[in-house]
């Protein structure tokens, strides 16, 4: 006969059928009871029960809810082996046994799936509970209206799939009759009512469980259990756990398992208690034991907040509950076999635990522990305090860490507790994290003028564009009703580490009247408070407190230099200030990846040189321009200048300039006619000579490159001012290192023709200063299909690539990067695209495309230089798809640094990870190109030398 699947797993009296590491098959809570309960280093006081497994849910969703045969019998079999280690029956009308039904997902979903508590009470078994309690009425009863109002709601209403009127659910209606009840009989809290009162309810209660529903409450203990297993599964599938797993990506089909375990109580009496407590402070990392915990009552009343818990122990305390006994004080024998525990269970699992447990009777009990939750700042000194301990190593240190953990560390936010109760009033693209609050203005004018009042604003525009950089700058945040995440607010707001919500498509911008409609209807003002949490795109009305991330702490620091001992790629960065690329280095890196020229004629200081560019720009003869050149001239070598002195050594990418021109010019008359007078124009020259400017579709029209072509006057000037600012600052024994980069390439040609004259300008610096050589490299961006395409022959020429993955993506996909805002959400939504690929690297095609470029690239210049300079370079999952495919460096904004450093760190462990796990041959029988994105998911050096070697 062919073995009998099993669906059951005991644990319980130092024994358990599973393990933590089945997951899985157990789910979290399944696996980690099963761990405490059998582990030989643990054996820990756990009520013994069983799990039924996923698969039975799978199972159970396979066949039109049904359980798979086996499993009546194996459900048995466990539920006596429970009965005999606690000496008492389920159903058992003399020494009745009462179980927990609780839902158990693969990874926590808290608060989405169900429990039912007391199963088992039944008008039967109750006079044999009261006896077991020493006549504790009060206590039956109070868990039988809880049981009735669990039962009802969980069972007979939600997964029997009715769907009540607002307001109607069954436990609603159970709630109004307690409330009545504690009315009638003048009782604040549940706590006065008697054994009396109780009584009444519960007989209440089941009439009106009868009357709403139409079906009487099971008053059988077999029929109680499997409702509540077969609730547990339907939760699976409910609305609350379905949205939850969209958002957290949990795929539908692992299913959960159902914990069944007998029922301890804290709610006995004074000699009961239950809690919550984590092996370190989540909050701060600070390793203490640290927790809460309530006298005479049950978990849910802790969740519930009803009652105030108290300190777990002295070091717990804060002032809002320094006044409160702490377990420590109220049971000392109890909390020193906890305080074992804690520690126990923390080195074996060698992380952070979060545990619940409750005391019967003086008795403790564990109830469940797991990893738990922790926030930035605490995440980043648990992980080096565990390596200090050698509770860990540096590579279990770094994978631990997420980048938003990080940021966390770099960030003002937004209080979480304030958030908590707050309600938004508007949701968008995350672009800018960490959070701000201020007050609203609409034109970057305002932004200034308020804020050189001293007032904090918050600029919020339609979408912004490059004249309204000067009000972002002042702004303490940006919100744009329109744009994606490489939007010119987003990408500013980047730069700076400034928070910034793009693209929230609900809010309704009336420039003219300065008000804003949010959603719900209501319309904010200039002058309003309003609060971002610019890390998950949240908008809220009013002034929230905010919470300094952690600021430059030194478990930071040397959490950091952990992950530098690991990776491989350098972190450069992309700065466009001498104080952007100061602030960078500070965070760590190595480098300017991308240096934006045409950065010096937004913001600070601009004017002037602004002035210039736009009188080159408008210039109808070469004379002309070449004046307006000449004029320039100072201004950008200064620039070039400082930055590279702020980069003291590290190579600095410069990258000539790359906007359509007519960003630069004013569009309304009144500048434009003040400009033209400076430059000696008629307004209707001026007017004409923008007009010409204009182009349908500016981001595939007349710029990189193309500028440098046209104009090569421009391209000279700026290779002339670098030259020159480099050989100064060698004479002065600064060590300097550029690298320049020419955009928008598409044609060898083009390369060609702009390296000539690097070369020719190169020549004309030297012979002026007397030198042999001024040290360089140039190189040039593959932002284009065809760049990467034919980057073969791009690389006789380059010395480096630095992939602009924001333009690669844009034409790439054909989707404008700044007009996607339109479409993006519903392509989420729907699952046309998985994630925003200007977010994060859309590894099957853009991916490709790269790979192609490198592969190319080095067969015809091997050890060519390649780096990235795309938002993406900030961007975990982006620079780990950099690492496998070989890159040498990422460039990512000042702030994303230390995100960048953690990634590539983790890309290196992870890699070695997988590379000790995966069988070989795995990966026979896909596709060719499925295979080779899998190897280079994989990202091991084998793939990497295979880039090499494959090249077409
Ligand atoms: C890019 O296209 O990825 C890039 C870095 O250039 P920009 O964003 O300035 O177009
Ligand atoms: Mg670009």
């Amino acid at each position: 006969m062919a073995k009998q699947a099993k669906f059951v797993y005991y644990f319980g009296d130092g024994k358990a059928e599973g393990n933590g590491s089945m997951k899985e098959l157990l789910g979290g809570k399944g696996a980690n009871l099963a761990e405490m309960a059998g582990h030989t280093d643990l054996k820990l006081p756990v009520p013994p029960g069983f799990t039924i497994s996923t698969e039975a849910c799978t199972y159970f969703f396979t066949h039109s809810r049904k359980h798979p045969p086996e499993l009546k019998q194996q459900v048995a079999a466990a539920l006596k082996r429970a009965e005999g280690n606690v000496g008492r029956k389920f159903g058992d009308p003399k020494n009745p046994l009462l179980f927990s039904v609780r839902s158990g997902a693969r990874s926590s979903m808290p608060g989405m799936m169900e429990t039912v508590l007391n199963v088992g009470l039944t008008s039967r078994t109750i006079p044999g509970m009261i006896l077991q309690t020493g006549g504790n009425e009060r206590f039956v009863y109070d868990a039988y209206r809880r049981l009735i109002m669990m039962y009802s709601d969980v069972v007979m209403e939600k997964a029997a799939g009715v769907e009540p009127a607002e307001d109607q659910g069954i436990r609603r209606q159970l709630e109004r009759i307690l409330e009545a009840k504690k009315h009638e009989k003048g009782a604040a809290s549940d706590t006065q009512l008697t054994a009396e009162d109780l009584k009444e309810l519960c007989d209440k209660f089941r009439a009106k469980v009868k009357e709403v529903l139409g079906t009487p409450f099971p008053d059988d203990p077999e029929a109680q259990l499997w409702g509540g297993i077969g609730a547990v599964f339907s939760s699976w599938n409910g609305r609350r756990a379905i949205s939850y797993r969209r958002i957290e990506r949990i795929p539908d089909e692992w299913g959960t398992a159902v914990n069944v375990q007998t029922m301890v109580f804290g709610n006995m009496g004074d000699d009961c208690a239950t809690g919550v407590a984590f092996t370190r402070n989540p909050g701060n990392g600070e390793n203490k034991f640290y927790g809460e915990f309530l006298v005479n009552a049950q978990g849910e009343d802790v969740v519930a907040g009803i009652r105030t818990p108290a300190p777990i122990n002295e070091s717990s305390k804060s002032e809002h509950n320094a006044h409160e006994v702490s377990l420590e004080k109220a049971m000392p024998k109890v909390y020193k076999e906890l305080d074992a525990i804690q520690k126990r269970l923390e080195r074996h699992y060698r992380d952070m635990q979060d545990i619940e447990f409750t005391i019967e009777r003086g008795k403790l009990y564990m109830l469940q522990c797991r990893v738990g939750k922790r926030n930035g700042p605490a995440a980043v000194r648990m992980a080096v305090d565990m390596v200090k301990e050698r509770m860990i190593r540096p590579e279990d240190a770094v994978r631990r860490v997420t980048g938003s953990q990080l940021d966390e560390c770099l960030h003002p936010v937004l209080d979480p507790k304030a958030e908590a109760s707050a309600k938004p009033v508007a949701k968008g693209l995350p672009a800018g994290p960490g959070g701000a609050t201020g007050t609203l203005v609409f034109t970057a004018a305002d932004a200034v003028r308020f804020h050189r009042e001293g007032k904090t604003v918050i600029l919020v525009r339609e979408e912004t564009n490059p004249e309204d950089v000067e009000g972002m700058r002042a702004a303490e945040a940006i919100l744009t009703a329109r744009g994606g995440m490489t939007s010119h607010a987003a990408l500013v707001a980047r730069g700076w580490g400034k928070c910034c919500i793009v693209g929230a498509s609900s809010l309704d911008v009336n420039l003219r009247k300065k008000e804003l409609t949010v959603q719900g209807g209501k319309i904010l003002r200039e002058g309003d408070w309003v609060s971002l949490n610019g890390t998950r795109g949240l908008v809220y009305e009013g002034s929230l407190p905010m919470v300094t991330g952690a600021d430059s702490n030194e478990h930071l620091a040397a959490f950091l230099s952990l992950c530098d001992k690991l990776r491989k790629l350098k972190v450069r960065t992309n700065a466009d200030t001498p104080e952007d690329a100061a602030r960078a280095r500070s965070f760590g890196a190595e480098g300017i990846g991308l240096f934006r020229t045409e950065h010096m004629f937004y913001g600070k200081n601009s004017e002037q040189p602004l002035q210039k560019l736009r009188r080159m720009i408008l210039s109808r003869t070469l004379e002309q321009r070449q004046k307006a050149i000449e004029e320039l001239y100072p201004f950008v070598k200064s620039d070039i200048k400082a930055t590279l002195e702020a980069m003291d050594g590290f190579p600095v990418t410069i990258r000539l300039l790359d906007p359509p021109l007519h960003e630069f010019v004013p569009s309304d008359d009144r500048q434009l006619e003040e400009l033209a007078r400076s430059i000696g124009m008629t307004l209707a020259d001026a007017k004409k000579r923008s007009e010409s400017l204009h182009e349908t579709n500016p981001m595939m029209g007349h710029r990189g490159v193309r500028l440098g072509i046209t104009y090569p006057e421009v391209t000279e000037m700026q290779i002339k001012a670098i030259f020159e600012a480099t050989a100064e600052c060698l004479e002065a024994k600064q060590k300097v290192f550029p690298e320049i980069m020419i955009p928008v390439v598409g044609l060898e040609a083009e390369l060609k023709n702009q390296l000539d004259l690097v070369q020719k300008v190169h020549a004309e610096v030297c012979k002026a200063k007397g030198i042999k050589k001024i040290p360089h490299l140039v190189g040039t961006m593959i932002e284009i299909p065809r760049a990467a395409l034919t980057a073969g022959q791009l690389a006789e020429h380059a010395e480096f690539f630095s992939f602009g993955t924001n333009d690669l993506t844009q034409m790439t996909f054909g989707f404008s990067r700044d007009d996607m805002g339109g479409f993006l959400p519903h392509y989420l939504e729907k699952r046309i695209l998985p994630e925003d690929p200007f977010q994060s690297i859309d590894r099957t095609g853009v991916g490709e495309l790269i790979q192609i470029g490198i592969e190319r690239g080095r067969a015809a210049r091997p050890g060519l230089k390649v780096g990235i300079c795309g938002e993406h370079g900030g961007e975990p999952a982006s620079v780990k798809f950099c690492h496998a495919v070989g890159m040498d460096y990422v460039s990512c904004s000042p702030f994303r640094v230390p995100i960048a450093r953690l990634a590539a760190a983790q890309a290196v462990v992870e890699e070695a990870a997988k590379k000790s796990s995966k069988p070989a041959g795995k990966s026979a029988g896909r596709t060719a190109a499925r295979s080779r994105m899998a190897s280079v998911t994989m990202s091991n050096g084998t793939s990497r030398r295979r880039a090499k070697a494959t090249a077409r």
